[in-house]
């Protein structure tokens, strides 16, 4: 159906950083600020987005055979099983990759990390996110990294930090 087709492109959008400049007044310094473009919520994707309201990570879990689905869709990719329940999970997981941009694409020049992380619960499910929490010159493939979230309620962005 062409709206889970938009689900899946917005989950690969996710998190996307947004810096603007803006001119606070006549004559006033200029005033940074930073928004971010945010995913559009499906009917699939909605409990994924909303999850981090009580600060827990959710994935679609095949009812049949306890596959994790991500992104969600209408079937298990695994047992080909109709029913999944969004799950918790444990929040943790692996810094399977990242690169750190340094362009100032609209002059603000915010630095951040574009991070691919490994969900331990079932290492096959690789978000990209930011990484935040950590000066990126720290960061190293392999790190343990945990959720967090960012509140734009109503929807809470799973971006991961470094643990420890
Ligand atoms: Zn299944």
């Amino acid at each position: 159906m062409p709206g889970q087709q938009s689900d899946a492109v917005s989950e690969n959008l996710i998190i996307i950083t947004v810096s603007s400049v803006r001119p606070a007044g006549q004559g006033g310094a200029l005033k940074k600020t930073t928004a971010r473009v945010l995913p559009a919520m499906g009917e699939a994707s909605e409990f994924f987005w909303t999850s981090g309201a009580d600060g827990k990570l959710r994935f679609l879990r095949c009812d049949a055979c306890s596959y994790l689905i991500h992104p969600p869709t209408s079937y298990c990719p695994r047992c080909r099983g109709r029913e999944g329940t969004p799950a918790e999970v444990s929040g943790r997981g692996t810094l399977y990759s990242f690169t750190v941009n340094h362009q100032p694409w609209d002059s603000a020049g915010d630095v951040y990390v574009i991070g691919l992380v490994e969900i331990d619960d079932q290492p096959d499910i690789r978000l990209m996110t930011n990484i935040v929490g950590m000066d990126p010159a720290q960061l190293r493939i392999g790190m343990p990294v945990e959720v967090v979230f960012e509140d734009h309620d109503p929807i809470y962005l799973p971006l991961f930090r470094p643990v420890g």
